[in-house]
């Protein structure tokens, strides 16, 4: 399953073209002192109860849903998606959080995840800023739940030593949608399964039966045609 096509590749026109380009609007950049406060950080205004979840007989047989739901905006390729306010700029950041809905749009259409506008670099290919904790060397077909970086925001983080601490770049080639990351609830209880290892959010792949008794809370990608580059080499390798 690929991933849907953004409507604007935010290249703009060509000189002389006349040619209508829908375009994304560029979504407004925040900061708190010097630092940018990433697009797909959640606000303390956007934070809700959380809502009643109930089961739901939908396509492929019974699962968890809302009483009211409705339509996409809950429910994306099978999967129930948390529901969450959107109000960025609202009360202060929660730099070390994720809104589940910002992180979702800028996977699906490959949005940096600091500045919100289009990750893309002059060859199609997508730099990924992926932990490097694990000491797992990345492969082919690895996955991931944190978007993109653009050039402009790799340039601007890659100097923290957080980041060259925690994190190596790789260029991508293409990405497929994967699954989700989410709280899996019992078909019995109703009540959230712990997740592997204690996580919060455990991997269901698209097409996984437990997708339906899934609450979505990440879009997961795989990422394939990686090549590991080194921050510092940054601009000459995407600009090539
Ligand atoms: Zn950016």
């Amino acid at each position: 399953m690929r991933r849907d096509q953004h409507l604007s590749s935010g290249g703009g026109l060509l000189p002389g073209c006349s040619s209508v380009v829908l375009r994304r609007s560029r979504p407004r950049q925040y900061f708190a002192g010097k630092v940018r406060v990433p697009y797909i950080a959640p606000w303390t205004g956007e934070n809700a109860p959380p809502a009643l979840i109930t089961t739901r007989h939908g396509r492929g047989g019974m699962g968890i849903g809302y009483a009211d739901e409705y339509g996409i905006a809950d429910r994306r390729r099978g999967a129930l998606w948390i529901r969450v306010p959107v109000k960025p700029g609202a009360g202060a950041p929660l730099l070390d959080r994720v809104h589940a809905l910002r992180q979702r749009q800028a996977m699906n259409h490959m949005l940096c995840q600091f500045c919100g506008r289009p990750a893309d670099d002059r060859r199609g290919r997508h730099l990924f800023l992926l932990d490097a904790i694990s000491g797992r060397p990345i492969t082919d077909g690895g996955r991931t739940a944190t978007p993109p970086v653009c050039d402009g925001c790799a340039l601007e983080v890659r100097g923290r030593p957080s980041v060259r601490r925690k994190f190596v770049a790789v260029l991508v080639e293409d990405t497929t949608l994967w699954g989700v990351a989410g709280i899996v609830y019992s078909p019995a209880t109703l009540r959230p399964v712990p997740g592997e290892h204690d996580e919060r959010l455990t991997l269901v792949a698209y097409g996984d039966p437990r997708l339906r008794w899934t609450l979505a809370c990440r879009e997961v990608v795989t990422l394939h045609g990686c090549t590991a580059v080194d921050l510092e080499d940054l601009t000459g390798q995407t600009a090539a």
